[in-house]
């Protein structure tokens, strides 16, 4: 079988990021926009900034959706990229869960190796060393130290089949493989796949946990998309990647984190039946239409929707003298701002907890400053926008039973105002 290159270049993409099709169509372009995480110090701000085109498109062939521009991996993922996975709660009761899930299905045998890739502060692989395993990450950026200072295990470099061998000279092959919000995100994804295959085990699994694109287009969440996130996945072209490489997708479901995730399990071809599950879900897929084009032109007339009445709600709330401020600081923050247009003047600052790694810095793109959030108990604005909404129920509980009594505003899948 002729594999088509998975391991793209920086740069303009033509072809179908999976099969290597051309029959590409556009299915929203979010003009250039600066990268989402690289929150600028003050001296930055005197400095010109740069943008990348931001193109959603998909394969008329698999059914793939992707982006059509690589950002070189250096640039995205800089060795001072401010994620922590382990700060907030419910990210962190997520991956303790998941961790718990994964052994028990498996019926993992204690002291097995477990390789988490892209493993940030650890916080996926404490849950796995608590049920007794052997752990190792792969991190790149300057995060893995605090994993290392935490006595977990880890590599500070890119994931790659390279990297993949080292792990087997030294530690053997991995029982577990997790690659949880990364495995949409990577340019070499030939190089990890090789690798994957290379480190697991005859009987071992591999587990990927990624955005979902059905929840992405029935909730309008075009605020996932940005330069990360390269493709946003979708069963089927994933099915046909493993395919390629000796592997097989033999279970998926849906789960809550990020707004709406999917899991999938992976495992040698032939290893393990496929799931009723998986089947079930493709066909749910199927249904749903994401395999043709009309969802996708809603998806872009709901998106438009979405930042006339964001923008206009600020300019009104702006006319009439009122505070309109931002909660929160993730990622997708960046995308639907500067989406909008929502710069200083309507939307003065973005709060966060005071354990942010991003207070002091600005966002990209509008400028605005991240500051701790006692501000908005001193000032308690008239609106406070929710750009973590997919937290909205914790977040909001835990202003409101601090004081606030703002009115809190979620901006997907359509403009919603909450009362106080
Ligand atoms: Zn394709």
């Amino acid at each position: 079988m002729d594999i088509p290159n998975h391991d793209l270049s920086p740069g303009w993409i033509e072809e179908c990021q999976i099969c290597g099709s051309r029959n590409l169509a556009s299915v929203i372009d979010l003009g250039h926009q600066p990268l989402c995480d690289s929150l600028l110090t003050p001296e930055q701000l005197k400095e010109p900034e740069t943008s990348y085109p931001l193109h959603l498109v998909r394969c008329l062939d698999c059914s793939l959706v992707q982006l059509d521009y690589v950002v070189p991996g250096d640039v995205v993922y800089y060795p001072e990229y401010p994620y922590r996975s382990g700060i907030t709660r419910e990210l962190f009761n997520h991956l303790q869960r998941l961790s718990v899930d994964v052994v028990e299905r498996q019926s993992t045998p204690k002291d097995s190796l477990v390789v988490d890739i892209g493993s940030n502060d650890g916080t996926l692989l404490k849950g796995f060393k608590r049920q007794g395993m052997r752990v190792l990450g792969v991190e790149p950026t300057n995060i893995a130290q605090i994993a290392i200072q935490d006595n977990i295990d880890s590599v500070q470099d890119f994931f790659s089949e390279r990297v993949a061998e080292e792990i087997v000279a030294q530690h053997g092959k991995a029982k577990i493989i997790t690659a949880t919000n990364m495995f949409a995100h990577t340019a070499n994804l030939g190089d990890i796949t090789r690798g994957v295959e290379k480190l697991l085990d005859e009987d071992g699994v591999f587990v990927l946990e990624n955005h979902y694109l059905l929840d992405i287009v029935e909730g309008v969440q075009f605020d996932s998309i940005y330069h990360e996130h390269l493709r946003s996945y979708s069963i089927k072209p994933v099915v046909k990647l493993f395919n390629y490489y000796g592997l097989e997708v033999v279970d998926a479901h849906r789960v809550a984190s990020y707004g709406g995730s999917v899991r999938m399990y992976v495992a040698r071809k032939n290893a393990s039946s496929v799931s009723q599950n998986l089947l079930n879900l493709i066909a749910e897929e199927r249904s749903a239409g994401l395999y043709e084009g009309a969802v996708y032109d809603r998806f872009r007339q709901k998106a438009i929707q979405c930042k006339r009445d964001l923008y206009n709600l600020a300019l009104t709330a702006e006319k009439n003298g009122q505070r309109f401020v931002g909660n929160s600081c993730p990622g997708r923050a960046s995308t639907l701002l500067n989406f909008v247009g929502l710069g200083k003047d309507l939307m003065p600052y973005l709060a966060e907890q005071p354990t942010s790694l991003k207070l002091g810095r600005h966002l990209p793109g509008l400028h605005q400053p991240v500051v701790d959030n006692a501000i908005l108990f001193s000032e308690q604005p008239d609106y406070v926008l929710l750009l973590a909404w997919h937290y909205w129920e914790p977040i909001s509980q835990d202003l409101r039973s601090r004081g606030l009594t703002s009115k809190f505003v979620l901006p997907l899948p359509e403009i919603k105002i909450l009362e106080p």
